[in-house]
């Protein structure tokens, strides 16, 4: 889709590819040292730019953490004088302060060229109308969408998130075509939509740009089934630019990485040690060309691997395969490594449960941690009277054989767990400690 008119930058030869990466890259690290901020005075001492000849070398600029961001708490590592910063974001930070990250108008700009890039791979055309069902504010989703689809010319409706019933019924009346959310928020609106009675697969809906959360393979085709559309996934991350690092296109076979202006890698977790590509660790992310906060070698804790094989779209960036989750989430229960994805994968292709869950932790008595999954059963398995304990024993079956590992399945009532408008919350953690 689009081949014929894919930007030249994205049909880059390899080759150039990682030349202009590593030409950026060194361009950063002089500019930061030329910089006179404190973080990168410290931190680049010593590090010759003209060292890094190959792809290799990467691995001798030191890691970016989320640690440093909260120790240099708000400002610090912007590097650019405020009076050319024209935006701040901040993320959620569940744990303590929020990560605050800047934007120059020409930061803006890379921005909304990179999410709007991934609209171009989903379709979108002038004709289309927009529906942005990202939260507006300090989030990124909001905003990011919002400046690409203004740019890129589409009827932009800036929702935001919330409102669910009205969101519906704009759509409908409006006669949208494509939107952007999390992906369980578009699962909410799904589910508000029956409730009103609107049938989303006969409208004129066909594309749903969904990021900002983990979402399994199972989740985008319940989701393509319930609303009717084609699911592009998206993948950013504020600290990095927001959404538009890395885009799904036509062919449904991974995310393109915007590697023109993100450098990524995948490390062992553990060691920090580079990973062959196509093996699974941790993405690491370079923003070389940020003006204001520009990152090097920022671990983002998100478990990935990289696919460097051509895609036949025709664009030449490697791709991110679906996000597994972050290294902080993997749930590690009586020694075995658990991501909440897994469980919902295994949860999904159970016929009768609808695909809202949550993983409740807990202390045994004999004070080894416990899993609960909380599974909402579908009105429909109710009504075929397949008795409470046999779904609940098929599923605890299903999960036992996924994970290796046995686990609680509790069914609650269709409709009796909290929906979401954002990042949806899976894991409660009750545990002892
Ligand atoms: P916060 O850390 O507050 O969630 P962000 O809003 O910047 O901050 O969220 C970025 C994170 O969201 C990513 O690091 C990743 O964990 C998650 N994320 C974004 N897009 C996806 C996606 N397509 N699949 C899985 N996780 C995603
Ligand atoms: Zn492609």
């Amino acid at each position: 889709m689009g081949e014929a008119c894919l930007d030249p930058a994205e049909r880059l030869p390899r080759v150039e590819l990682e030349a202009l990466q590593l030409a950026r890259i060194r361009a950063c690290v002089e500019r930061l040292q030329a910089s006179g901020n404190g973080f990168y005075r410290e931190r680049l001492a010593g590090f010759r730019a003209s060292d890094l000849r190959s792809r290799k070398d990467l691995a001798r600029l030191p890691f970016t953490t989320k640690a440093d961001l909260r120790d240099n708490y708000p400002f610090g590592l912007i590097v650019t004088p405020m009076r050319e910063v024209v935006r701040i974001h901040a993320s959620s930070g569940t744990t303590g302060k929020p990560t605050v990250v800047a934007y120059t108008a020409r930061d803006l700009d890379l921005w909304s060229e990179v999410v709007m890039r991934g609209l171009v791979a989903g379709g979108l055309t002038p004709e289309d109308v927009f529906q942005n069902a990202f939260g507006y504010g300090l989030f990124t989703g909001g905003l990011g969408f919002h400046a690409a689809v203004t740019r890129f010319g589409a009827a932009l409706v800036p929702t935001s998130v919330g409102n669910t019933a009205r969101q519906v019924m704009l759509m409908r009346d409006f006669g949208v075509t494509a939107f952007s959310a999390t992906p369980s928020y578009s699962l909410t609106i799904a589910e508000v939509a029956a409730a009103e009675g609107v049938d989303l697969p006969s409208l004129p809906l066909r594309a749903a740009f969904l990021g900002a959360e983990p979402m399994s393979e199972a989740m985008q085709r319940e989701i393509e089934a319930r609303i009717g559309v084609t699911v592009y996934e998206q993948y950013g991350l504020s600290e990095i630019i927001g959404p538009g690092v890395a885009w799904g296109c036509s062919r449904r076979a991974g995310m393109h990485l915007q590697e023109d202006y993100f450098v990524a890698e995948v490390i062992d977790p553990q060691s920090g040690d580079p990973l062959p590509e196509g093996e699974i660790g941790e993405l690491v992310l370079s923003a070389p060309t940020k003006e204001a906060f520009p990152l090097l070698r920022y671990r983002t804790r998100d478990r990935t691997r990289i696919l460097g094989e051509p895609c036949a779209c025709g664009r030449t960036s490697a791709r991110l395969e679906r996000i597994l989750g972050r290294t902080d989430d993997m749930l590690i229960i009586r020694g075995v490594n658990v991501f909440p994805s897994q469980i919902e994968h295994a949860l999904l292709g159970i016929p009768g449960l609808e695909p809202h869950y949550q993983i409740v932790l807990g202390t045994r008595a004999d004070r080894q941690d416990d899993v609960r999954v909380r599974v909402e059963a579908s009105v429909t398995a109710a009504a075929e009277h397949e008795s409470r304990a046999a779904l609940e024993a098929r599923s605890r079956e299903r999960l036992r054989s996924a994970l290796g590992l046995a686990v609680e399945v509790e069914l609650v009532a269709s409709g009796s767990l909290p929906r979401s408008e954002g990042k949806a919350v899976r894991v409660i953690d009750q545990r002892r400690r």
